[in-house]
């Protein structure tokens, strides 16, 4: 296997926990304004990205690929308003989508049919982490700035369930 997409894949275990981190520290935000809806949005979404982080490990170990856990890094985002946070997490997941952009440009360069069958989901899922991220932005914006919008956003929010990756190794 090309070095440089195993190191890659093993960087992208601490991208997502970073991502999970940054989730949490936002549902932390939203639980001290009681915003009880979007801090479980969060919670769900930290939960999520956890996952992500366990299905690269699960497919280095699967083919055979030294995993090397670092240190995860402190979330390092102030927010100070209810939108500061739904507009980091919508610019995440775009830096996000461009490091499995970067995976998956290595893997077709070393035809390395695999990790691009695997990478695809990952495609599909950022495809639909972006949108939905943009989402809570702008209905925010349409909606959040009305006490009774808010309330009713924060409402739907609440009903947020996790659910398991549809990706299985
Ligand atoms: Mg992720």
């Amino acid at each position: 296997m090309n070095e440089k997409i195993a190191r890659l894949l093993n960087e992208q275990i601490n991208k997502e926990f970073y991502s999970a981190y940054l989730y949490l520290d936002m549902a932390n935000f939203y639980d001290e304004m009681d915003l009880d809806g979007y801090k479980n949005y969060y919670m769900i979404q930290a939960q999520e990205e956890r996952d992500h982080a366990l299905l690269f490990m699960e497919y280095m170990q699967t083919i055979g690929l030294k995993v090397t856990l670092e240190a995860i890094g402190k979330p390092d985002k102030t927010f100070q308003t209810i939108l500061d946070p739904l507009e980091v997490a919508a610019e995440h997941e775009r830096y996000v989508t461009a490091l499995i952009n970067a995976i998956y440009h290595e893997a077709y360069e070393d035809r390395d049919y695999r990790t691009m069958k695997f990478l695809d989901w990952f495609i599909d899922e950022q495809r639909e982490e972006e949108d939905n991220a943009d989402k809570m932005v702008n209905r925010y914006k349409l909606f959040g700035t009305d006490a009774k919008g808010l309330y009713m956003l924060d409402q739907e929010y609440a009903g947020r369930v996790y659910a398991a990756p549809s990706l299985t190794l």
